[in-house]
């Protein structure tokens, strides 16, 4: 009888853990501090629950979890990779805690075999993404099988592009955390959703990080006063120029090669468009895919752009993207330059595009530094040449901050 009735509260409670409205809690949450919500994932999941730290700043998360005075778990994924400095620091913070973090490690066998079969290196001829699943993503993955909920550092600062939207609970397990993953990471309970997954400091800027770091004297990680802001593993990681974003110390030369459009690319992409053309939908088509379709950016022609190459006749600031409406990059851009576009409006700063593939090619490659597709130009007032932007970052602040610089 006694046990029956210990079986009942057993599935009351999970019936009450299964009717949690985890939207609704995130909205609560929302703009509660991270200690707050720290405090309400280790009271809810107790032992269940286990920080995901990376060697990082994020060192912040263990110590909130120190100060809401429960106990935690922190796990961290070991690729064999990582910098001396980051052994170090997992030292470090273990004695400065007293705690033992949770160490997962590649399987031997699997990482042996990639290694045998592609070199030590191989990611830096085929991108990232096989040798993080074997180092990062199968080892998190066995992690996670052991919880119901995790807490991440994931910041929305922290990449503007994918993660301004993070909230503070998440129930659904679709997430980036630095590496490419499949979306079916599964909790202890199975299936998808089964894992909820808190982000404290979703809402904090970097700096306010590093303030209460140092406020609360808390031991980093020594690559940070190297030039490291975002830290991973030693080979994919680089430091960071000041002002640069921390992103782009990560899998440097992979960023370019995915967000640049090289123009032997386009030429291929420009055929494809042509041959459709060609078979009796190719105008439509190409009419159609005209990009940047907003009055605030003017469509400026071939003699337009050469108006703007004599100083004499600028009177005020162009920024101009030479473009081919068939690139795919372009066209990944349209949305952040459309917008940035329309801030600009009646700022006088002029937004022009020009349309730099076909016959006026040759031109926009002698005359206009074109060298793949987009090309973004600013033309200041008071210097002859236009002035290129050499960033792969085409969001709508990085794009601001480079007019700023030079307006
Ligand atoms: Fe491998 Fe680099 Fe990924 Fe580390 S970050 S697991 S070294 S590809």
């Amino acid at each position: 009888m006694a046990e029956a009735v210990v079986e009942e509260k057993g599935r009351e409670w999970e019936k009450e853990e299964e009717e949690v409205d985890y939207v609704q809690l995130a909205r609560e949450l929302e703009n509660s501090s991270p200690l707050k919500v720290m405090d309400r994932a280790l009271e809810k999941f107790g032992n269940d629950i286990a920080i995901a730290f990376s060697g990082a700043e994020d060192v912040a998360l263990i110590e909130y979890a120190r100060l809401t005075g429960r106990s935690f778990r922190v796990f961290s994924l070991d690729t064999g990779r990582l910098n001396p400095e980051t052994y170090r620091f997992f030292d470090a913070v273990e004695k400065h805690y007293g705690i033992h973090i949770e160490y997962m490690f590649p399987d031997a066998v699997e990482v042996q075999a990639f290694v045998r079969s592609k070199g030590l290196f191989s990611f830096y001829e085929d991108g990232h993404q096989e040798c993080c699943r074997v180092r990062k993503v199968r080892p998190l993955r066995r992690a996670l099988k052991g919880l119901r909920a995790w807490i991440t550092g994931q910041r929305k600062d922290q990449s503007p592009g994918t993660r301004a939207q993070i909230p503070v609970v998440q129930s659904a397990e679709i997430i980036e955390l630095d590496m490419q993953v499949d979306p079916s990471f599964e909790g202890m309970d199975g299936g998808i959703g089964s894992l909820i997954k808190w982000n404290p400091v979703a809402n904090v800027e970097g700096k306010d990080i590093w303030n209460f770091l140092r406020t609360m004297d808390v031991p980093v990680n020594s690559l940070h006063s190297q030039g490291h802001v975002s830290i991973g593993c030693e080979p994919c990681t680089r430091p960071v120029l000041p002002g640069q974003h921390e992103r782009e110390g990560r899998w440097w030369w992979e960023d370019k090669k995915a967000k640049e459009c090289g123009l032997h690319k386009g030429n291929i992409a420009q055929e494809g468009a042509q041959k459709l053309g060609s078979d009796g939908n190719g105008a439509a088509t190409i009419n159609k895919s005209d990009i940047f379709e907003t009055q605030a950016i003017v469509n400026l022609s071939r003699p337009g752009v050469e108006n703007l190459l004599r100083l004499e006749n600028r009177r005020e600031p162009w920024l101009v993207v030479l473009y081919a409406p068939w690139c795919r990059f372009c066209q990944g851009m349209e949305t952040s330059f459309v917008e940035l576009a329309e801030r600009l409006s009646g700022t006088g700063i002029k937004v022009g595009k020009f349309r730099a593939d076909r016959d006026q090619k040759p031109f926009a490659q002698q005359e206009l530094q074109l060298r793949s597709f987009p090309t973004i130009l600013f033309f200041p007032m008071h210097a002859s040449r236009p002035i290129k932007y050499s960033s792969e970052r085409r969001d709508v602040d990085s794009l601001l901050a480079f007019i700023n610089a030079l307006r």
